[in-house]
């Protein structure tokens, strides 16, 4: 196969399986799918394609300090909330809030180009886990 051609299949692999779940996921989890459809792709190839589609605008990179990076296929502007107990991400279906950052940019005076927002707590089973905890064996 052509390097162009190669290329182009993983790139669109990468972003058809990240397109097609809304768990948030890592680059490895993202590199254990891919390797179903080429066995031989590598993690640097997969950290590779992921910046060069989100270099694109093509996705989302959500950065959460301590933890590994999460990528989201979704790339427009919109708002996720985080467990604090299993660490997995949700989308929160809201309305993105309009007007903050020209109010955020008038306050500061910077040029404030995007924003970005994030709830924390405790996702709805682990709610229920910590209610009711489970007995062990
Ligand atoms: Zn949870
Ligand atoms: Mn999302």
């Amino acid at each position: 196969m052509a390097k162009a051609t190669r290329m182009t299949r993983q790139r669109r692999l990468i972003l058809e399986i990240l397109r097609s779940t809304d768990i948030h996921p890592t680059a490895d989890w993202i590199y254990h799918q891919a390797r179903k459809h080429i066995p031989d792709i590598s993690l640097g190839t997969v950290y590779r394609n992921l910046n060069q589609l989100k270099q694109a605008g093509e996705i989302m990179e959500l950065n959460y300090g301590s933890t590994f990076s999460r990528y989201d296929g979704n790339p427009c502007n919109h708002y996720h909330f985080v467990c604090d107990a299993c660490g997995r991400v949700f989308d929160v279906e809201m309305p993105v809030l309009s007007g903050i950052e020209e109010e955020a940019a008038r306050l500061s005076g910077m040029k404030v180009t995007r924003h970005r927002l994030e709830f924390y707590g405790y996702c709805r089973e682990c709610q229920k886990s910590r209610e009711e905890p489970k007995t062990q064996g």
